[in-house]
């Protein structure tokens, strides 16, 4: 990653965010700090994807006290894509318990691309982790449901609660994934041939399809985050929705794998959970302060958007955010 750090100085955690307008400030800051930043890709192995405006950009902080700092494009909707995994593995970790789906799925980086279906065959046939595309179809094969449409229900009604408001398909991005999702079904048959698929494939592989089909906005992506970072209580509704040690888990996963495999780069860079999704959101947690969300379709070579690489290494920075920035014990 290609992070100028002459630009803002590294502040130290203290456990509270400045004050909201100065924390408004920097918001606006890193939004103009990433905009100049035009390199990069639209995603466009799902047709629709390549439709999105590459101009767009929303940078938004969500504090755990419920205040919303938005700038840029907040208010415009994209799906969800990997993102979704993050929060679906909550979702199954809340209904199935803390070791069950570390045993089942795995939390470990595969080094590898979202979609290798290497990694699946150099771990004998063990999918890994959740925040890969093969961990993530086992991860929604585990929720719980008599029918594909009470698991969907669960999925779609428990990322709302974490969003705030009701989340619905994109049905455009929709059709098209399940159009030209055959690598995502070869991973789903992979997994049931090592016995690692807890329910059919071509079903599994539909749900998932369907939760990254979900559209949102930055600022929704922001109060989901803002819940990881509160407990597992929405900031803004005050629902509590999964519990703290859910969030724990979450945060861990996000750390090691959210950023595929960049996310070792990421953590030595920005020093925070995250996970980013092909559409061009991500999402970045501080513990106990609130949610970082952007919104913008280039992304780097792994997937990641690269103006949201950029606006959110600024806030980890000038919000004093970043998990491992300390300084000497003074008397
Ligand atoms: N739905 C996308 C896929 O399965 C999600 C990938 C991503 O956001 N990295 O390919």
């Amino acid at each position: 990653m290609d992070i100028d750090h002459s630009v803002v100085d590294q502040r130290v955690a203290t456990g509270t965010l400045p004050r909201a307008n100065d924390v408004a400030q920097l918001v606006q800051d890193s939004y103009n700090h990433a905009l100049p930043h035009r390199e990069g890709e639209v995603a466009s192995y799902i047709p629709e994807l390549a439709n999105a405006n590459p101009e767009s950009l929303a940078v938004v902080a969500a504090q755990v006290d419920g205040v919303v700092h938005a700038v840029g494009d907040a208010a415009t909707e994209f799906s969800i894509q990997s993102i979704s995994k993050a929060f679906v593995y909550a979702l199954a970790c809340h209904a199935l318990g803390h070791g069950v789906v570390r045993d089942a799925v795995g939390v470990n980086n595969t080094g590898l691309p979202f979609n290798s279906v290497m990694a699946i065959e150099l771990n004998d046939g063990h999918p890994m982790n959740s925040m890969v595309n093969a961990g993530a179809i086992a991860t929604t094969a585990m929720i719980p449901g008599q029918t594909e449409a009470v698991r969907w229900d669960h999925i779609r009604s428990g990322l709302s609660d974490f969003a705030g408001r009701e989340l619905h398909i994109d049905d455009e991005v929709y059709r098209s994934e399940s159009a030209t999702n055959q690598h995502n079904q070869a991973l789903g048959r992979l997994l049931q041939s090592y016995g690692k698929l807890q329910r059919d494939p071509l079903e599994s592989v539909d749900v998932y399809t369907r939760q990254c089909s979900l559209a949102l906005t930055a600022s929704d992506l922001a109060v989901m985050g803002s819940t990881l970072a509160n407990g597992g209580v929405n900031p803004v509704t005050k629902d509590q929705v999964v519990s703290a040690e859910v969030c724990r888990d979450v945060l861990a996963i996000m750390a090691t794998t959210g950023m595929y495999q960049r996310s070792g780069e990421w953590l030595f860079e920005i020093g925070l959970p995250a996970k980013s999704g092909v559409a061009g959101g991500i999402v970045a947690v501080a513990p106990g302060k609130g949610g970082i969300a952007t919104f913008s379709p280039r992304l780097d070579h792994a997937g990641n958007s690269v103006r949201g690489i950029h606006a959110t290494s600024y806030l980890s920075k000038a919000l004093a955010l970043n998990l491992f920035a300390s300084q000497p014990y003074v008397d």
